[in-house]
């Protein structure tokens, strides 16, 4: 996953602070279209899944898939949000060549989620302020001439629109990423920016200290954490020249212009009042039976910021470890399989990590994580390295090695590896190795304790990792 540092916050010692909140569309993961039974899936020959239903035309009426319900419950359970059990859908009128029919059915007034949060991994809380249902709009591809592909047109969605709680570039990021992983594990949405099925808009104004919000501006579908972070920090900067110039913000849509580094202005942001929102008339007002939201809860698996917690304080795993690999869940499952085997989380994570992750190489190949050894076969590995049969940087090769050729470990541990070593044998190593550092041993007779690394590092490296520092700790003082 990316990493982002929070800390890299926007324009600094500029005397401006940054306030952000993001409206966040999360296409759901149905099989098909949130009106009509058109397949969702990416892709597709432009213009072959639609039909008259999610075209718009005349006489045709929509239908809500139950199933895009179920998941905009599920995300709003995921997020810790209040589910509104009776609601209804909205007509939100405008006119652009991606919309057939004219109108998006969405929601206005009753949104089906609010309240709720993301959890940042600082412990800050970004606060949710709602989650409605809408559909999709069609996708313009602009060649010689700007062709429409209606494929996308109602596809359903949910948008997350988050408090204006953000208050850097990193921040912002953080919060996308979270929400990513939350929708990810919850079976919501698969989430995947490059193809448009989670897209997000970030609203930007800044302020002086103490100072009121000001006017905002709007980037529209930013599609990658990197780029949030980038666009929402370029925005700044153009709000902040503004400013200092003696100039006011306009409220604005703006698109960001990743090789520029750039925002634009792309047209004067319309109001509410614009859009005519009324009551979609073609479908009713409709309840949700709480056992549905049960059902939804019970689907809902520990998501990643629980397991990040539970790594870090439980298995004692440090930030930088768990941060590498707890959004992939089954790159999780692998772990946690493999401490049911009995192998140490410590190891085990570091191994993973030294050994298994230089085949992944793309954020979707970490996600499928495709591999030859079995967890039990890892842990028998891990096992090795736990009772320091062999070092960690053994374990680590023949780790690769059992995963390039699907064998067990025992296949590439060789006598040397196996072989126990004896207290007599540690002993004479101790002794070889206070032999061989007079100056650290005349640095602990002088009480600097720190000195005994030397000669651990010494008998390490004869014993291969083997040797148990507590008893040589013990051997060394005795015959220093
Ligand atoms: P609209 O419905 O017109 O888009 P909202 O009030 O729903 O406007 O806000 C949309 C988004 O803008 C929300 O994510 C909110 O947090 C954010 N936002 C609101 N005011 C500001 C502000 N002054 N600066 C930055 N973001 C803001
Ligand atoms: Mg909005
Ligand atoms: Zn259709």
């Amino acid at each position: 996953m990316n990493r982002i540092n929070s800390a890299s916050a926007g324009v600094n010692n500029s005397g401006y602070e940054l306030v952000c909140g993001l409206e966040t569309h999360v296409e759901l993961a149905t099989a098909t279209k949130i009106f009509c039974g058109c397949p969702t899936g990416f892709g597709g020959e432009p213009n072959s899944r639609c039909c008259p239903v999610c075209l718009g035309h005349p006489g045709t009426l929509p239908v809500l898939n139950k199933e895009a319900v179920r998941l905009a419950v599920r995300a709003g359970l995921a997020l810790g949000c209040e589910i509104h059990l009776s609601t209804h859908m909205d007509r939100k009128n405008y006119t652009y060549p991606d919309l057939p029919k004219a109108y998006q059915i969405s929601q206005f007034d009753e949104p089906l989620c609010t309240g709720g949060f993301v959890e940042l991994d600082s412990g800050k809380r970004i606060g949710i302020t709602r989650i409605h249902i809408e559909e999709d709009a069609g996708k313009l591809v602009h060649d010689a001439a700007t062709l429409i592909d209606n494929n996308r047109c109602g596809v359903p969605l949910i948008e997350i629109v988050s408090e204006p709680d953000i208050r850097t570039a990193g921040e912002a990021a953080e919060y996308a990423e979270k929400l990513r992983l939350i929708m990810r594990a919850a079976g919501v949405s698969d989430c995947r920016m490059q193809e448009g099925s989670m897209r997000c808009d970030c609203n930007v104004s800044i302020r002086k200290a103490g100072e009121d919000f000001g006017t905002r501006t709007e980037i529209k579908n930013v599609s990658s954490l990197s780029d949030i972070e980038r666009a929402v920090r370029a925005e700044m900067s153009r709000q902040k020249e503004i400013l200092d110039a003696g100039g006011k913000v306009v409220q604005a849509t703006l698109r960001y212009d990743s090789t520029k580094n750039r925002t634009e202005i792309m047209r004067l942001k319309e109001n509410a009042d614009d859009y005519r929102f009324f009551p979609e008339p073609d479908i009713f007002r409709f309840v949700i039976p709480q056992s549905v939201v049960d059902e939804e809860r019970a689907k809902i698996p520990e998501l990643p910021s629980a397991k990040r917690k539970r790594y870090i304080g439980e298995l004692g795993l440090p930030e930088e470890t768990v941060g590498q690999f707890y959004g992939y869940s089954k790159i999780t499952a692998f772990f946690e399989d493999a401490l049911g085997f009995g192998a140490s989380a410590k190891n085990t994570a570091n191994l993973l990590i030294k050994a298994l992750y230089p085949a992944f190489v793309s954020e979707d190949e970490k996600e499928e994580f495709k591999v030859k050894v079995t967890p039990a076969a890892f842990a028998e590995l891990v096992k090795n390295v736990d009772d320091k049969k062999i070092n960690f940087n053994r374990g680590a090769e023949i780790l690769s090695e059992m995963n390039r050729t699907g064998k067990p470990a025992s296949a590439f541990l060789s006598e040397a590896d196996t072989k126990e070593l004896t207290d007599k044998e540690l002993e004479s190593i101790c002794l070889e190795a206070i032999a061989a550092n007079p100056a650290a041993v005349s640095d602990m007779r002088d009480g600097k304790e720190k000195a005994i690394n030397v000669l651990f590092g010494y008998i390490m490296k004869k014993t291969s990792g083997k040797a148990d520092t507590k008893k040589a700790a013990e051997i060394i003082k005795n015959n220093v």
